[in-house]
């Protein structure tokens, strides 16, 4: 077996069960692990903490995976892995959902595997190498669980990249080639979603809950839904009462599958308008023409990707925010998200804070918003936790 030994004092993290040893941690290598394959992780003076995945194309040198040196890491105790992330997710099935994270990654414990239903559809992302090698297992164990009509390759290209991987081919991996359009249900409202062209793997199933607690204040507002996609929040806000909707995107592509889904919810008839535009601009455009709104929805993507990018995003953060607060009605509410890693929730009320200071209002913080429970944070990695929002109602 390949024996990674860590510098001294690098073992404290490892210990506390934190799955990740950048490559700065490591002291020497003893033989010439491949990308993927399994290396025992010692301590300085050669005492066991850990297995886990080698790759030295990574900035996280070593993927942790089994903390016990008896156990061995062969097929059955993949097939463990596997079933027990799925099954933690039985508690959640209602009639009303059809589309879940079966598999969330380090937050499962299985580094690099990421797998999300869309009613009788898996979609697959493989991002490590030594998930990309097991590719057979998984496949199989995922079809002994599930049964899907069809599992699909949906590979992010740019964190395959970060692990020095090929952009994976894509396409089926098992069973049918899915429709155009798969419809899935989420909070007994329907969507369609394009699992072979979507964004991320088709459908940010991350903002369930929220969407729905967001819904709750909109009976009788005008609604602003920004970053709409194919209108998550847009549409739960129909279904709630709002007295209009006005969703804004840049994407054509997400446009049209928010008009596609008003139509097959039946919400054609409360006034809308959907708007393909920069957030940003649409934004100062509104100001300039002095309309004004009950309920804005701000669901940016990932502004920092890492930490040293905390300064910019706060500051694109703070500013996006600001404008919003100058559109809403005396009182109205700001539901606003980041999915920021690198932006803890203090931060994010500090930025808040700061927007509101600009805008010139005082704003309250009424309720707090995280990501759901099919997307677990591990409390050895809190890397994990990245999903974050406020209710605001702003003064
Ligand atoms: N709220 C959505 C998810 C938003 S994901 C939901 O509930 O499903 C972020 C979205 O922001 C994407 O659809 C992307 O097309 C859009 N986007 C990214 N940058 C944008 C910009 N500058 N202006 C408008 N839309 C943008």
């Amino acid at each position: 077996m390949f024996k990674v030994r860590l510098k001294k004092g690098k073992e404290k993290a490892v210990r506390q069960l934190h799955p990740w040893v950048f490559s700065g941690a490591i002291e020497n290598i003893k033989g010439a692990p491949q990308n993927g394959d399994i290396v025992m992780v010692n301590d300085n003076s050669d005492n066991f903490l850990a297995y886990g995945f080698f790759n030295d194309k990574s900035r996280v040198a070593v993927r942790l995976l089994e903390w016990n040196l008896e156990t061995e890491i062969n097929e059955d105790w993949w097939r463990k892995k596997i079933a027990k992330a799925v099954k933690s997710r039985e508690h959640l099935y209602t009639g009303d959902t059809n589309t879940y994270r079966l598999i969330f990654s380090e937050a499962d414990f299985i580094p690099g595997l990421i797998v999300d239903q869309y009613a009788d559809f898996l979609s697959v992302q493989i991002l490590t190498s030594g998930i990309e090698r097991i590719k057979p297992i998984v496949i199989e164990e995922l079809q002994k669980l599930l049964d899907p009509k069809g599992i699909f390759d949906r590979s992010d290209a740019s964190a395959r990249a970060h692990e020095g991987m090929e952009t994976s081919s894509g396409g089926v991996l098992a069973g049918l080639q899915p429709p155009d359009f798969v419809s899935v249900k989420e909070n007994g409202i329907f969507y369609h979603v394009n699992i072979a062209d979507g964004q991320k793997s088709g459908f940010y199933c991350d903002q369930r809950d929220n969407r729905r607690m967001v819904a709750d204040h909109s009976s009788g507002r005008k609604v602003l839904d920004c970053f709409s996609y194919s209108g998550g929040f847009s549409l739960n806000a129909f279904r709630a009462g709002a007295s209009e909707v006005v969703s804004v995107d840049s994407s054509g592509l997400a446009i049209e599958t928010l008009r596609r889904n008003i139509e097959i919810n039946d919400f054609s008839k409360i006034p809308h308008r959907l708007i393909q535009s920069d957030v940003n601009k649409q934004l100062r455009l509104f100001r300039e023409t002095n309309e004004t709104f009950d309920l804005i929805i701000l669901d940016p993507p990932k502004y920092a990707p890492s930490r040293s990018a905390l300064t910019k995003a706060s500051r694109a953060y703070k500013d996006l925010n600001r404008l919003a607060m100058l559109l809403l009605n005396e009182g109205g509410l700001l539901a606003t998200f980041s999915c920021s890693g690198a932006v803890d929730i203090n931060t994010f009320k500090q930025i808040l804070a700061w927007a509101a200071l600009d805008a010139g209002k005082e704003v309250q913080f009424i309720e707090q918003f995280a990501q759901p429970a099919d997307h677990p944070v591990r409390s050895s990695f809190p890397e994990g936790e990245y999903l974050k929002g406020l209710l605001c109602r702003v003064n």
